[in-house]
């Protein structure tokens, strides 16, 4: 993988851009580039060879539009700034995706797969005690994000409700469905980028049928994609998970690959694969859609000009730097923003807040329908926006999903009276 770059840095670059195309003063800029509150945590760990001590954060980007909402990820290179920078993407993703819900994201700095289970719960349950105070069913709402699963939401749900001594399931989404989850919730992000991925060739491919399509990440979002944009007709002919990839012209089976990579702990050990790839070589085969769904910072200027697919959909966050885009959008490849094509989680954890706050027991099928609805709906409208105020030849699809984005909320700021 390429270094990481500063998330925080490409945040404020994509936010400044929309404060500028939206011909907004400079201190808009300013409130809007630092999280309103940031909470640094302590958490030690009573291990068997003694006590381990991790570190924490949850930032909480912006509430004008409702409760902080975003996920928590446990990874050993997590730092503030990216915390910071992923708040303020969730900010813009749900303000996208119309839900009444400011931005938060939280992080761990572990290695999940060093602790044994025990130590995880006992991680879990520090980190959510220790951001207790700041977390709520109306004001801030964890989910899932890298490494973190329903157990780790089941913990927090009952970490909290035993320090507030009550019954609090909204407190988090993405819990397991014992306990008021949906199961949807584990497919929808991936479910998401398909419908979106979808739409937009219908409009901009002349169809998603037979067309090509290679994905970075095997993980949750990467399988489900891939998954469903097989059942929908297209041709997944290359994914890679971080030890590698493989490129298979005539199309693989989504679910064949997964059942290798958890037999044999990675999709390389796929029998049927033509060539084996890194997980940047993926990148740049020759497929007509790109699906970037692993970390941060993998499209750079480095490999933005060997890029062959047409359509690239955003299942990661931040996958492409600023000056990737402009490559891209010079050589006319689309590119279908993080916060507008990765929605599908958040808009499915609201359907489950909802449902918890309600007591009720909306069923799986009526949850996926609700969100395909509602991302066909979206991608169209941020298209339209894109192709009726903006020249499609010079601007980013990014450039319009933001000011939608950043206009909601900077309205919502002006009517509660901050600025
Ligand atoms: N972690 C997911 C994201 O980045 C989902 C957040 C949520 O469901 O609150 O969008």
């Amino acid at each position: 993988m390429v270094e990481a770059r500063d998330p925080l840095v490409e945040a404020r670059k994509q936010l400044r851009r929309a404060i500028d195309l939206l011909g907004y003063p400079d201190y808009i800029y300013e409130v809007l580039a630092e999280p309103e509150r940031v909470i640094q945590v302590k958490i030690p760990v009573k291990t068997s060879d003694g006590v381990k001590v991790f570190i924490g954060w949850r930032s909480q980007h912006n509430s004008a539009l409702g409760p902080y909402k975003g996920g928590v990820r446990y990874h050993p290179n997590v730092t503030m700034n990216e915390v910071i920078a992923l708040s303020m993407w969730m900010t813009w993703k749900n303000s996208l995706a119309g839900l009444p819900y400011g931005g938060g994201k939280g992080g761990v700095r572990v290695n999940p797969k060093m602790l044994t289970p025990r130590e995880l719960e006992e991680l879990s349950r520090r980190y959510f005690e220790a951001i207790s105070d700041f977390v709520g069913v109306d004001l801030d709402i964890p989910a899932p994000d890298v490494y973190t699963d329903p157990q780790v939401m089941a913990w927090y749900f009952d970490e909290y409700s035993r320090i507030k001594r009550g019954i609090y399931p909204g407190v988090v989404t993405g819990k397991p469905p014992e306990l008021g989850g949906l199961k949807a919730r584990i497919v929808a992000t991936g479910y998401g980028v398909a419908v979106a991925v979808r739409e937009a060739a219908r409009r901009l491919l002349g169809g998603l049928e037979g067309k090509t399509v290679a994905v970075q990440g095997f993980g949750n979002v990467g399988y489900y994609t891939a998954k469903y944009l097989a059942e929908m007709g297209a041709k997944v002919v290359a994914v890679s998970d971080s030890r590698g990839g493989i490129y298979l012209p005539e199309g693989l089976d989504p679910d064949e690959v997964l059942a290798v990579k958890r037999r044999e702990g990675s999709v390389i050990h796929y029998p049927k694969a033509k060539k084996k790839v890194s997980p940047m070589e993926v990148l740049e085969l020759d497929v007509d859609i790109l699906v970037p769904a692993a970390i941060e910072g993998v499209i750079t200027e480095e490999n933005a000009g060997r890029i062959k697919a047409r359509l690239i959909a955003e299942g990661a966050n931040g996958p492409t730097t600023t000056e990737a885009e402009r490559i891209l959008t010079e050589r006319g490849i689309i590119v279908l923003p993080d916060i507008l094509v990765n929605a599908g989680g958040v808009i499915m954890s609201h359907i489950e807040w909802v449902n918890n706050r309600m007591g009720g027991w909306i069923t799986d099928e009526e949850a996926l329908r609700k969100l395909e609805s509602k991302m066909s709906e979206n991608v169209r409208y941020v298209l339209s926006y894109w192709e009726k105020k903006l020249e499609v030849d010079k601007h980013p699809v990014r450039d319009a999903a933001y000011m939608i984005a950043v206009e909601r909320v900077v309205n919502a700021m002006k009517l509660r009276g901050w600025i």
